[in-house]
């Protein structure tokens, strides 16, 4: 796979993100791109269907909010189950991947015989600094 050749508004989206101390709605990002010729939330959503299917940004359903992926891209990104601490107080989120809790709702689905497309934890609560 590598990485996707990214289109200028693709690129643009992906940078506002990874900049950002926390999560950030579609229309936030479109008040950050608007300087650079982005103008209309269509064309934030486009780009951010696309970095979504690469896997290179995550949405938060919890809080209607996207996140730049903190894994690394050296090699073929198969997510799996992604989960996300949400701090209540400061916004900052820290996404994780921990393989015995794949393992375990992989089992768990099976013999549910339902396919998964996606699976996300969100945990919402308070970090360290905000207790
Ligand atoms: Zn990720
Ligand atoms: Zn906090």
């Amino acid at each position: 796979m590598g990485m996707p050749q990214l289109t200028r508004n693709q690129s643009l989206v992906l940078g506002a993100l990874s900049h950002s101390e926390g999560p950030m709605s579609a229309y936030t990002i479109l008040d950050k791109l608007r300087d650079q010729g982005v103008r209309a939330p269509l064309q934030v959503y486009r780009a951010l269907d696309k970095l979504l299917e690469y896997g290179l940004v995550h949405r938060l359903e919890s809080i209607n909010a996207f996140v730049a992926c903190t894994c690394p891209h050296e090699h073929e990104h198969d997510h799996g189950v992604t989960a996300f601490t949400i701090c209540e107080g400061c916004g900052q989120v820290t996404e994780f991947h921990d393989e015995a809790i794949e393992q375990r709702l992989a089992v768990l689905v099976r013999g549910q015989s339902f396919k998964t497309e996606k699976t996300t934890i969100e945990i919402r609560g308070h970090c360290k600094s905000c207790g």
